[in-house]
């Protein structure tokens, strides 16, 4: 487990990497899970929580509903008593425990989506009732915590990115930190309107961009994406 400060008292928590990574993020005595990976491990993630010590969370924001963002999320609202919070297009899809769909950004991830959707046309988790829905902006002003979710659209329609203390951006799939020297993500079903997300998120002053998939983007390397990137699109 990794942890991050920022400069006024926010905690970090990577406290699942691997599938997916699960973020935790604190402060004094309020507690929110950012994103549940899959099922599989669900087991661990409950005793990490626990071995932190924590036995009650106080919001779990879900940054999109794929089975691996979202598959643990009826259980820990159950279990820890988190309100959940989900973006307005893909409140549907989590209340219903319907993965939403995916598409390829190279030939490579298109063919497997087409493979896997002969496999298995119907992708299920178990559905979960919201508490919040955010629309462009939300802001969660609660004792010392203040940060805002932003709506990040592109690697689905209801993605959505959590600003901690405008310092440290918890992105989702909205890029990935696995290949070097790029934030590019495999999936995406609309790449212009994540090329417009990350402008999105380079507007506010956050140095670090924490996906759920691999390692952590510093400002320098998205800004250079950007610029690559929304030239290719013009
Ligand atoms: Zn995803």
């Amino acid at each position: 487990m990794r942890t991050w400060s920022t400069k006024n008292g926010f905690k970090v928590t990577r406290i699942l990497s691997g599938r997916s990574n699960v973020f935790l993020v604190t402060k004094d005595n309020v507690n929110i899970l950012v994103d549940t990976s899959s099922k599989n491990y669900r087991r661990v993630l409950n005793k990490r929580l626990k071995r932190l010590g924590i036995n009650q969370l106080d919001y779990l924001i879900l940054t999109h509903t794929h089975i691996d963002h979202a598959s643990n999320a009826d259980q820990l609202k159950k279990t820890f008593g988190a309100r959940i919070i989900v973006q307005r297009e893909e409140a549907g899809y989590l209340a219903s425990g319907k993965n939403i769909m995916i598409r390829g950004t190279n030939l490579f991830t298109r063919s497997l989506v087409n493979l896997l959707k002969q496999l298995n046309p119907f992708i299920t988790y178990p559905p979960c009732p919201y508490d919040i829905v955010v629309d462009t902006r939300l802001d969660l002003k609660m004792d010392s915590i203040n940060l805002h979710l932003l709506h990040t659209p592109g690697h689905t329609p209801g993605s959505m990115s959590i600003i901690v203390d405008d310092e440290i951006a918890l992105v989702g799939d909205a890029m990935f930190g696995v290949f070097k020297g790029s934030i590019f993500p495999p999936f995406a079903l609309d790449v212009r309107q994540m090329i417009q997300s990350w402008g999105k998120l380079l507007q506010t002053n956050c140095y670090l961009f924490m996906p759920s998939h691999g390692s952590v983007n510093k400002k320098e390397l998205v800004q250079k994406e950007y610029k690559k990137w929304s030239k290719i699109l013009k």
